[in-house]
């Protein structure tokens, strides 16, 4: 139990409970809070800073300083020993504060009298919310009960910001958290406008009582929720898939380890025996633990705080008897925000999403791949907006320009509808063309597929108006599975696609796992870099049994119907090699045991790695056919990793090397007679689209949205020009032809959206 000089802490806290109960303004409230701990600690100053904006910090309430400084006085995070509080996330103790290290003098405050500073944060789950802060006169040390008392009442003070307890009305009041516009720029992950509410996919734990008249008690319902936490992870730790796999169980008896460990749980309740709810003991255990978190840079210890956090999250919804997102019904029109998804998780919630926000999260990722499946908008690192966003808030997303606008104003709200009212008009458009060839003036034509792996996907294939499926991604449905797929399953899967298609052509790439498309229950190789790593084909060749169950589900479902597969990340003339003969003897196997075999059979490789393109013309005889994976191609083209946002923008598709290399890959192919295809995300680009017919391209496969606004620009388009200025932007010495294009473009104002 920790006694503050004069006061125990338990008694401070029902004081507190007492004063914020009285009637009044938040200002009111705010004042009297600094009164009674000045009071309660000896104090001869009690400050309260709250965060005005991400980077400020205001003076709400003083007990002490010049009265005429509360809402004056600003400071920016890291300045003055105020903004280190905030900064550090951690108590700032001084005895002699005027010559500690930042402090700063603020004249209207009056401070420079008082010698000694304890500030600690006012945070909430890692989120600095402001500073409490008290003075004394006379130099001296605060001992460390003292620290942790004020940190308790912080911990409160915290909670009832969150609440709001403390707005006020009037011009200089501090509006309520989650009721001001909010606004932030995150980057495109899939282009689109949509205007919802919001659905979080993990609340926010809101706790009206932060303050508990019975330690006893509260101690009572932590260990219940302490024991229903351990039978969940037993619970988990007897699904098949968790016992069968050693690693899997092995890391999960690990973190069952750690639910037990004394000192995690020994904190808490050190928190409930200062007079918190069990809840509140658990979040400033977290908070604590975040902030550890944000420090330590050694990988194995982040991974253990990771899993702390992660049971600090699961026991506070067993305290709170929360549900998640999922369980809780989607609202109409639901916008989902989170601070990262699988794309497991995503398809969960399917098409009752209509745009999808995500804090973090990259463009690469497969949760992305799954959003544009599902044709939806979608944004990722959305700054804040996991923490400023509540369920149900109003949000307008615009995926063309990676912003989203929270609980938005009415002026922004009516340009933003006035921009889906342009954009449905453009939808009309492209389905005026669905049956139009993607001719050129000059009358080159352009295959248009689309790319696709859900069933979701297939109706696409009829609305947008594409000739086929240029890649079938097969690997989406190993990922949205708990366990690995049997080949019956599998083969009345690949039958459905095929029927759905009703003749037209699907490429089906086999299985492309590793790197960012960790299977959930297969075992994960910690390996250094995990996109240069084993995956995709080297995965299929070095442990054949899943490739060929999945070719045995392909021929089966064919059932003598024409097939057309193809190989992932073939790096070299050989894997190719390896695997087609695979596959052909898996055909001689299927026809012995008397399976009707594929009519017609075209086994392509995809070119996803440069060196592929320089692979001995012989390999170019032996594939039927190459689709370029520009997503990969250009990854290792420019050694950018595709989901990493610092680097993934520096290269731009439209540089004259890598059109250049694109150029070289489409020529090699004419001349060698196979046929080639682009079916990365790039394709679904009208500009970049443009520009890779313009080199050479004939086939493009895309995410169906894309398939009208591509085809609308090919068709206002003479290619021949096109090329020329290209050509006369790549001589010139541009780094990249984009800007030399659009002003193309723009000026003979055809149709594209940069
Ligand atoms: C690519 O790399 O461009 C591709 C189409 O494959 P994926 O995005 O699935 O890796
Ligand atoms: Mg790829």
């Amino acid at each position: 139990m920790s006694d503050t000089r004069g006061v125990d802490s338990r008694t401070l806290l029902k004081r507190l409970r007492d004063t914020l109960a009285e009637a009044g303004e938040g200002q009111e409230r705010l004042d009297r809070v600094t009164t009674l701990i000045a009071g309660s600690m000896d104090a001869e100053v009690c400050s309260i800073y709250l965060r005005r904006d991400e980077n400020t910090l205001e003076l709400c309430a003083t007990e002490g300083l010049n009265p005429e400084s509360v809402h004056q006085t600003r400071l920016r995070f890291g300045q003055g020993l105020v903004g280190r509080v905030a900064t550090a996330a951690a108590p700032v103790n001084e005895r002699d504060a005027p010559n500690a290290r930042g402090f700063r003098y603020m004249p209207e405050t009056g401070e420079e009298i008082f010698s000694s500073f304890l500030g600690v944060p006012i945070e909430r789950l890692g989120e600095v919310l402001g500073v409490l802060v008290v003075q004394n006169e006379t130099p001296r040390d605060y001992n460390d009960d003292e620290v942790y008392g004020l940190e308790v009442v912080a911990m409160v003070i915290a909670e009832m910001t969150e609440l709001g307890a403390f707005t006020t009305p009037g011009e200089m009041a501090m509006a309520a958290q989650h009721t001001w516009p909010f606004f932030t720029q995150g980057v495109i992950g899939q282009e689109g406008v949509a205007e919802g509410v919001v659905l979080l996919h993990e609340s926010h734990v809101v706790i009206a009582n932060p303050i508990a008249d019975d330690p006893d008690i509260e101690d009572q319902r932590l260990t219940i929720a302490l024991d229903a936490l351990v039978s969940e992870i037993d619970a988990f730790l007897a699904k098949d898939f968790v016992s069968s796999d050693k690693e899997h169980h092995d890391v999960m008896i690990a973190y069952r380890l750690f639910a037990q460990d004394k000192g995690w749980r020994r904190r808490m309740r050190a928190g409930i025996a200062s007079g918190l709810a069990a809840e509140v003991a658990v979040e400033k255990e977290q908070t604590s633990t975040r902030s550890r978190m944000a420090r330590v840079t050694d990988p194995y210890l982040r991974e253990r705080l990771h899993d702390l956090d992660d049971l600090a999250n699961r026991l506070l919804r067993i305290l709170l008897g929360r549900e998640d997102a999922s369980e809780r019904g989607i609202p109409e029109n639901a916008i989902l925000v989170a601070r990262n998804l699988g794309p497991g998780e995503l398809l969960d919630y399917g098409r009752k999403l209509i745009g999808v926000v995500l804090e973090e999260g990259s463009v690469g990722s497969h949760a992305a791949v799954v959003a544009r499946s599902l044709a939806i908008p979608l944004i990722i690192q959305a700054k804040r907006i996991t923490r400023e966003a509540l369920n149900d808030d109003p949000i307008l997303i615009d995926g063309d320009v990676g912003v989203v606008h929270l609980r938005p104003e009415e002026n922004v709200a009516t340009a933003f509808r006035e921009k889906m009212a342009m954009r449905a008009q453009a939808q009309q458009e492209y389905s005026a063309l669905r049956d139009k060839p993607a001719k050129t003036l000059d009358g080159v034509t352009i295959s248009m597929q689309m790319n696709a792996g859900l069933m979701v996907d297939l109706p696409s294939l009829e609305v947008s108006g594409a000739e086929g499926v240029g890649l079938y991604r097969t690997e989406l449905q190993f990922l949205v599975r708990s366990r690995i797929p049997r080949r019956g399953e599998l083969s009345k899967l690949y039958t459905r696609v095929m029927d759905a298609a009703n003749g037209k052509p699907v490429v089906f790439r086999t299985l492309d796992i590793g790197s960012d498309k960790a299977l959930p229950y297969m075992k994960r190789n910690e390996e250094p870099n995990p996109a240069m790593g084993w995956r995709a084909i080297r995965i299929g060749l070095d442990r054949p049994g899943v490739m060929r169950m999945q070719i045995q589900a392909l021929i089966r479902a064919a059932n003598g119907r024409p097939l057309k597969i193809m190989f992932p990340f073939i790096a070299q003339f050989d894997e190719f090699r390896e695997a087609r003969s695979r596959f052909l003897a898996e055909i001689e196997k299927e026809k012995k045991q008397g399976h009707a075999v594929p009519s017609d059979l075209k086994i392509g490789a995809m070119l996803e790695t440069p060196s592929l393109a320089f692979a001995p013309d012989q390999f170019f005889e032996m594939a039927d056919f190459i689709s370029i994976g520009g997503n990969d191609l250009k990854q290792f083209f420019f050694a950018a990793d595709r989901e990493n946002e610092m680097v993934r923008r520096r290269y731009d598709t439209l540089n004259v090397s890598f059109l250049t290399f694109i150029e070289q890959i489409a020529t090699r192919c004419d001349s060698l007679n196979t046929p080639v295809s682009f079916c990365g995300e790039d394709a679904g680009r009208p500009v970049e689209a443009l520009a890779f017919a313009a080199m050479g391209m004939r086939t493009l496969s895309m995410r169906p949205a894309s398939v009208g606004p591509v085809k609308h620009l090919l068709r206002s388009v003479d290619l021949a020009e096109a090329r020329t200025v290209i050509d006369t932007a790549r001589r010139s010495g541009q780094q990249s032809v984009r800007p030399a294009l659009i002003s193309w473009l723009a000026s003979n104002n055809y149709p594209f959206r940069a």
